[in-house]
């Protein structure tokens, strides 16, 4: 039996005719830049993530750097941010010429350590990033708290987390701005490349405004230097028809992590360290992260078998080579470099069966039987 790590045909197969139908409108109207369907996915956005402002942009990347820009943050300036992450979350903070401070993990969650932070402050912090990693919010009370406190900004990376919620409160609202992605292996995928940010705050929101069109007001007057970070039409047509199927998507999801919970703990495979979900936190499993003993050889086993896997992330920040300059050589990230080397993702997309789902445990156990 095969089994992906991800299926999109198979997400795409019921909903096929009413994209191509959104696609097709997008043509005949030939309105690529901006424009209705852009606007409509903003309120529909907006409102489904309960918050103020929603701003459709290129990519998940790009709604952090617009994030950070909106909050000029640039040479001196330095940035909290979670070793333990997808490369964006700390590559846009060296983009504008600030300094990211990298700061291990939890152990339980993946996600920042409070404690880290609060050892990783200086005069010159200007900004935490809280990454809600694998689509798990991070713990933000303590961290927006230290941030009003010490004048700080907050910008949530929910770049894996649409729907996901902290204390019964949507992520991307709870911080001073939140970033978004569409790629298409997060639980909302566009047909390329897309994203959003979010906020509460209309000062905010009309900055960033700005700063995805060359800080342009009106056509041909630039009030500030941005850039092009402006999200398709033709993806926002697409994403527009995926909304309304994103809850019944993660449902989905949710029921495949249980189903785990219970396969693992009933083949009683002890090695299989499985992902913590807070009480606090009602986790979307954009993915499903084991930590595993002798993971590399696992995952050949399971790539023998037909059973897709994926390492995320094998690297973290302190160890690349593009960040040495920000890292001193005597800091330790024992979690994080734990991570690096123990988890690894299991298929979790919604359409995954009972039986492939079967098959990945009963793959797993018998790698560790013959061990
Ligand atoms: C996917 C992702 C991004 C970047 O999003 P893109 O749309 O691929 O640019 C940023 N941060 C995290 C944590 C991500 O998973």
């Amino acid at each position: 039996m095969r089994v992906p790590l991800l299926d999109l045909v198979a997400q795409y197969q019921p909903i096929r005719e009413e994209v191509l139908g959104a696609i097709a409108r997008v043509c005949d109207s030939q309105q690529f830049i901006l424009g209705g369907e852009v606007e409509a996915l903003e309120r529909e956005l907006a409102s489904m993530l309960g918050v103020k402002h929603a701003l459709g942009v290129s990519s998940g990347t790009d709604a952090l750097l617009l994030a950070m820009m909106a909050f000029d943050l640039g040479p001196g300036d330095e940035v909290i941010t979670p070793t333990y992450s997808f490369f964006a979350t700390a590559g846009c903070v060296a983009r504008l010429g600030a300094t990211p401070v990298f700061v291990d993990s939890e152990r339980d969650t993946f996600n920042l350590s409070l404690s880290a932070v609060h050892a990783a402050l200086t005069p010159r912090t200007r900004a935490i990033v809280p990454v809600h990693l694998f689509g798990q919010s991070a713990d933000l009370d303590p961290l927006v708290e230290l941030a009003r406190d010490r004048g700080l900004s907050v910008i949530e990376d929910a770049a894996q987390a649409i729907g996901a919620r902290y204390k019964g409160r949507l992520v991307g609202g709870i911080g001073d701005i939140g970033c978004f992605s569409f790629f298409p292996s997060k639980n909302l995928g566009a047909f390329g490349d897309a994203g959003l940010v979010t906020t509460n705050d209309d000062r905010l929101a009309e900055k960033m405004r700005l700063l995805r069109t060359h800080g342009m007001q009106p056509k041909y007057y630039h009030h500030l230097v941005g850039g092009n970070f402006r999200i398709d039409a033709l993806q926002a047509a697409v994403l527009r028809v995926k909304v309304p199927h994103l809850a019944g998507w993660t449902e989905a999801r949710r029921r495949n992590a249980a189903r785990y919970r219970a396969r693992f703990a009933s083949a009683a495979l002890t090695q299989v360290e499985l992902p913590v979900a807070r009480p606090e936190c009602h986790h979307i499993y954009n993915q499903f992260v084991v930590r595993v003993p002798r993971r590399d050889d696992l995952r050949a086993h399971l790539a023998a078998a037909g059973i897709g896997s994926e390492v995320y992330y094998p690297v973290p920040f302190h160890a690349q080579a593009c960040f040495k300059a920000f890292v001193d050589p005597a800091s330790r990230f024992p979690v994080a470099d734990e991570a690096a080397a123990t988890s690894l993702a299991l298929p979790i997309y919604g359409e995954l069966t009972e039986a492939q789902q079967d098959c990945v445990v009963e793959t797993i156990a018998e790698f560790y039987r013959k061990a």
